[in-house]
């Protein structure tokens, strides 16, 4: 019916018509989606019917299909080429998305058609499988932590401390950003011994010089600045930032954390990180406690041992001075020089663009059996990007389309997005991105940049080898404490000798890489605790005013053993914008939780394809990997797709040992 180009479905593997889309086509197709899924899902409600698998389940699912496939298109579109236009469509409908999504998870309509499925299934009146049964739950879930069976006057009250908490969130930000600014040091040119003449004019405006601070703890010129007491008057500046005067976030940081406590209260959850726990892969905060507190106290015990080190060289060149945590970047770079210097010049011949995706690829035909085809004649979501048919053994997989290319309205990084989701109960094959950032001239990448190739194509993998029913539930549509996993995994990849670089190379970047990872796991680690400590104090232990902030913080640490002054902590609390600003509250131990997967499902790998005589082969290996963990996407529970392919839960001990770490 419809002729948007967003939404025409005519083109091959119903690609998005790129070619003619504007940005008002956008715009009108995610208004289009908000209608027809409100009108889909106001007949799903009003079905007087007995309630089915097709009548509920399936017509959700179709409900949500237009705008999905809308905010799909228009995201990817948005990220890659942010023209003002698309700028100006994303502010007018993020508050509006908001708004939408309330109007259905707060719908108690909606909610009782669900439960009613439910009931029938339950009570074997309606024929449902494992995969249906795990999206109702999933589903019935989402509605409770929206709060639907809140009363009216309960209801309004969680309104207002939502409406209150993204308030307090934006201010945190702004706060936050200018005590960043405002905590910028000023240095004299003769105290920036260690720079470059290029590094020193970054600095200086009309002949004064000004260090600006970066988010986290640590400041990266420290890592060069030759002068220890400019190194220690930048740590100083960035540790006590927004902690007093007109930019201290702490009286905002004291509300949020009540407000978050309460209203978890309100929703019927001990505290704010059990709300986020639930729809993770972790389900609980215990379970991320097993997990983070060894691996902190190993990565600070390693840190120590390495500061041992930091601190005897140091000694070596300023007899006498005292080692702190403003000189451990210093040092630490020093060592790092002496140890292992190379010149990553010498490995261009190795990292050309194109050949780094060749290798990309051939990894994915070893273990998965796919090939990729160009489609030049098909238009991808940027100009200039290029788009390839997947293939495997049995035909036809989806789409891939590749967006090296920097430019002025693209956002930084790498990333992955999916155009189109594959699902059974629309036919759809995956159309999935990956995204880069190099200038149009490059023809040789970073050894990182090659890292991070193979990672967002794990992603992508994950889009594409996707073997579910539902839209919503398909590929990398995980939790966040999952889905970063499989990306990760795919990294590993990139080290087999000979498909990237030769193996005497790859022996000198896996020295240099494990240097320092004490120290690295550990600042990290000790912020994911912070966050985590903040976020499941019951509310009457809490913080009541803006002076309790650090000694709350101190007291937090110390419970597990984790106050070291050398080793401050790399976001301190009142400068912790992912979980203050952003949205990762109770959510940074997600880095390390699908790093402890990541790490363990490498070593399934070792274990059953390397040796003498192994288990089976790499693409029998792959083909494992891929039926059991990657095409389930988010249609299982990710902890069960993780033991149908490992067996048993994840075990610590691999990322232990990759990092070097004991305990
Ligand atoms: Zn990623």
């Amino acid at each position: 019916m419809s002729i948007n180009p967003v939404l025409t479905t005519e083109l091959p593997f119903a690609l998005p018509d790129f070619a003619n889309a504007t940005p008002r086509d956008y715009h009108v197709a995610i208004e289009e989606g908000m209608r027809s899924q409100l009108g889909a899902l106001a007949k799903l409600r009003q079905d007087g019917s007995p309630a089915t698998v097709a009548n509920v389940l399936a017509a959700w699912d179709r409900a949500e299909g237009p705008l999905r496939r809308a905010l799909n298109v228009f995201f990817s579109a948005y990220a890659s080429d942010a023209t003002d236009e698309m700028i100006a469509i994303e502010q007018e409908i993020a508050p509006r998305l908001a708004e939408h999504s309330d109007s259905i998870y707060l719908d108690g309509g909606l909610y009782a058609r669900l439960q009613d499925l439910s009931g029938r299934i339950g009570a074997g009146e309606a024929e449902a499988d494992g995969e249906d049964r795990y999206l109702l739950d999933e589903l019935l879930r989402a509605f409770r932590r929206a709060g639907v069976e809140l009363s009216e006057d309960e209801q309004t009250r969680l309104r207002a401390m939502n409406k209150r908490l993204a308030e307090l969130q934006s201010r945190f930000e702004t706060l936050n950003r200018e005590a960043r600014v405002a905590g910028g040091l000023e240095v004299a040119e003769d105290e920036l011994e260690g720079l470059t003449e290029e590094e020193k004019a970054v600095l200086e405006t009309d002949g004064a010089y000004r260090i600006e601070l970066v988010n986290t703890t640590q400041q990266p010129l420290a890592a060069k600045l030759a002068d220890a007491s400019v190194r220690r008057r930048l740590l100083a500046s960035s540790m006590n930032r927004a902690l007093s005067g007109e930019f201290d976030t702490r009286g905002l940081i004291v509300e949020i954390a009540r407000l978050r406590a309460e209203r978890a209260t309100l929703l019927g959850y001990p505290n704010h990180a059990a709300i986020v726990a639930e729809s993770g892969t972790a389900k609980s905060t215990d379970a991320i406690l097993d997990m983070l507190v060894p691996l902190a106290q190993a990565a600070l015990a390693k840190a120590r041992e390495e500061g041992e080190e930091l601190r005897a060289r140091y000694a070596e060149l300023n007899p006498g001075s005292e080692f702190t945590a403003a000189d451990w970047t210093f040092v630490e770079a020093l060592l790092r020089r002496e140890r292992f210097d190379f010149d990553e010049a010498d490995l261009g011949e190795f990292l050309q663009v194109d050949k780094v995706l060749d290798a990309v690829y051939a990894a994915a035909g070893e273990l998965y059996g796919l090939t990729f085809k160009l489609r030049d004649d098909l238009v991808g979501h940027a100009p200039g990007a290029q788009t390839y048919e997947v293939h495997d053994d049995d035909g036809l997989v989806g789409l891939f389309v590749m967006d090296f290319w920097a430019r002025p309205t693209k956002n930084g990084g790498a990333w992955m997005t999916n155009l189109v989701d594959q699902a059974h109960e629309t036919g759809d094959l995956p159309i999935v991105t990956n995204n880069c950032n190099y200038t149009p001239a490059t023809t040789t990448i970073s050894w990182d940049d090659v890292i991070t190739m193979f990672h967002e194509f794990g992603h992508a993998l994950h889009g594409l080898l996707a073997d579910t029913r539902y839209a919503g539930m398909s590929g990398t549509n995980t939790p966040r404490d999952f889905v970063e996993f499989p990306s990760q995994v795919n990294e590993h990849w990139a080290w087999t000798p000979g498909r990237v670089l030769p193996a005497e190379w790859l022996e000198k970047l896996e020295a240099a890489s494990k240097f320092g990872q004490g120290y690295a796991t550990a600042e990290v680690e000790i912020s994911s605790l912070l966050d985590l400590v903040w976020h499941t104090t019951p509310l009457d232990e809490l913080p009541t005013s803006a002076d309790e902030v650090e000694d709350f913080e101190r007291r937090a640490l110390a419970k597990y053993d984790l106050v070291d002054d050398l080793v401050p902590p790399r976001y301190r609390t009142q400068y912790f914008a992912h979980i203050w600003g952003g949205g990762y509250a109770a959510s940074y131990y997600g880095y390390a939780w699908s790093k402890v997967m990541d790490a363990d499902a490498v070593a399934w790998f070792e274990e059953n394809v390397d040796g003498d005589s192994p288990a089976m082969s790499l693409r029998e290996a792959g083909e494992h990997f891929r039926r059991t963990l990657l095409a389930p996407g988010g249609s299982v529970d990710p902890m069960e797709t993780y033991r149908s392919f490992r067996g048993r839960d994840p075990e610590l001990a691999p990322l232990l040992e990759r990092l070097g770490l004991t305990i």
